[in-house]
């Protein structure tokens, strides 16, 4: 792959040799950001807002239809990117920390000659390895005056955390060592609960009135019990912190953490200079605009952060040859199927948006439906800068995909596997696969089943499995199901005891010599 991926290169610019590509491997500028889902981005036919610099991105490169986390939360979808493996062989399938012994596609891009960057929110616990320089967010960091921490210590940058975030990566661009590629992961906090925007978009977006989504009120008939059992429905579970409610002064210190931390059954807003309670319905649909007219504004700034970055590289030369990447660790429910956040196998959750720009390479508005995971994003970086693939990696370079289509030899199906049980928001435990067509989850403590035609039900709202015409169907899948397990070496390594979850002890501990930290 690599050798005709230069070659290309080598047609492209010009080049008389493979060795004058070689030394004209991409800078790589991957951006990416927290819980963003893919259907809040104009390119991908967001129907709840614009984003023109995304769109920009996608019309001059690649778009990615079908692009997914394997296991679709934050520290492991982190740790699957940086190790190219599933959960099960890298060691994070929850919060817990990423060994810091484990080699990284930044030490094999290091290696390789990369000057290699790490910037904002890490949330892996163990420092960053493998970077030649890193600053990054104690554990979620916050959305104001954020601290930061490097090799050095901790300090607080005055701002709004996605600006500083994209002030810090410029910086360190103008500095980088020039005589080398570079490999820069700029990754925001935005826009991760409890979804803060800056003044500016805050003050945009509370006048206006989001489109609700078709499933906001999806009753679960026929599906697993999972989708009953969990914590994190819109109408029953944001809290009065995540709807920005102001406590009474009179309340102070835990007693005041304990009110913001409730789920208000009731709300009094202020309409016109008179007071009015909301309930039943009436908070429902006030408490969806609340959530997304926040989360909406948030994505705002990370949109404008794009666009920025991408106007700095085209004015200082960078254009060409620098593979500009944006995409989040996983998708989001944006009140699909009534719900926040995401851990679910389900399209909103799994779904990553995936971008990409580089002129030399990619052709303006490529777009394929072949079937990406977060798994492949390692193999791609080595792919891309010369390296062979090291066989631990489970994923496999995406650069087949530059040119758009599916290529004949390309993948059909995928295995995801989610273990946070007991966890946060009582998302059950499950596993399975997605083909072409198909999704098959086990929820396997409950031993319940279900199936979806993503042709005719993208929604995933009818449940197939116990319909008698799905049973050879069924049989395919769960063969298939099964061999892929087997060939990926998921031999239930976690089934019985998760690792601990450690990944946020650390902003605590520095939390605690910080007077004005509140992580
Ligand atoms: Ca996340």
């Amino acid at each position: 792959m690599l050798s005709r991926l230069l070659l290309r290169l080598a047609l492209t610019l010009g080049m008389a040799s493979l060795a004058e590509a070689a030394a004209q491997r991409p800078n790589i500028l991957f951006i990416m950001t927290d819980d963003h889902a893919a259907h809040a981005i104009g390119a991908y036919g967001s129907k709840i807002n614009q984003t023109p610099h995304m769109d920009r991105l996608a019309a001059q490169g690649l778009r990615l239809n079908r692009c997914y986390a394997v296991n679709s939360i934050c520290t492991p979808s982190r740790a699957t990117i940086l190790t190219g493996q599933y959960s099960h062989r890298n060691g994070v399938p929850v919060f817990n920390n990423l060994d810091p012994a484990k080699v990284t596609v930044a030490h094999r891009l290091r290696e390789a000659g990369y000057y290699t960057a790490m910037l904002g929110k890490w949330h892996l616990g163990s420092d960053p390895q493998g970077f030649d320089d890193w600053n990054i967010l104690p554990g979620q960091g916050r959305y104001n005056d954020p601290v930061l921490y490097d090799r050095d210590g901790h300090r607080i940058y005055k701002g709004y955390a996605t600006e500083v975030i994209t002030d810090l990566a410029i910086g360190l661009l103008k500095n980088r060592p020039k005589d080398k590629p570079f490999f820069l992961m700029c990754h925001h906090k935005a826009p991760h609960r409890e979804w803060t925007p800056n003044e500016r978009y805050r003050r945009e977006f509370a006048t206006k009135t989001i489109p609700e989504p078709a499933t906001l009120r999806d009753n679960y008939a026929g599906r697993a019990d999972a989708l009953r059992e969990q914590k994190q429905s819109v109408f029953h579970d944001l809290t009065r912190n995540d709807l920005k409610l102001v406590p009474p002064p009179e309340l102070k210190g835990a007693e005041r953490q304990r009110w913001l931390g409730e789920k208000p059954t009731e709300v009094t807003i202020e309409v016109n200079g008179q007071k009015k309670i909301l309930r039943g319905e009436e908070l429902n649909r006030w408490k969806y605009q609340r959530y997304l007219q926040d989360y909406l504004g948030c994505v705002q700034s990370v949109d404008d952060s794009v666009g920025k970055l991408m106007d700095w590289l085209d004015a200082n030369g960078l254009r060409e040859n620098t593979l500009v990447i944006y995409t989040s660790d996983q998708g989001f429910f944006l009140g699909d199927h009534g719900l926040y956040d995401k851990r679910f196998m389900y399209e909103p959750s799994a779904r990553m948006p995936f971008l990409a720009r580089w002129p030399a390479q990619i052709k303006p508005g490529t777009v394929t439906d072949a079937l990406a995971i977060n798994c492949d994003f390692a193999a791609t970086f080595l792919d891309l800068a010369g390296v062979a693939v090291p066989a631990e990696m489970q994923g496999r370079s995406l650069a087949p995909l530059f040119t758009g289509g599916t290529p004949a030899n390309w993948r059909h199906e995928f295995y995801y596997r989610y273990y946070h049980d007991p966890g946060h928001h009582d998302t059950r435990a499950h596993y399975g696969i997605r083909t072409d067509t198909h999704k098959l989850i086990h929820y396997w403590k409950a031993d319940q089943w279900e199936l979806f035609d993503l042709t005719k039900d993208p929604d995933e709202l009818n449940n197939l499995y116990g319909t008698p015409a799905a049973q050879p169907l069924i049989a395919d899948l769960k063969a298939r199901l099964s061999k892929l397990q087997q060939d990926l070496g998921d031999t239930g390594q976690f089934t019985r005891e998760l690792p601990r979850d450690t990944v946020d002890a650390r902003p605590r501990q520095m939390d605690r010599k910080h007077p004005d930290s509140q992580l």
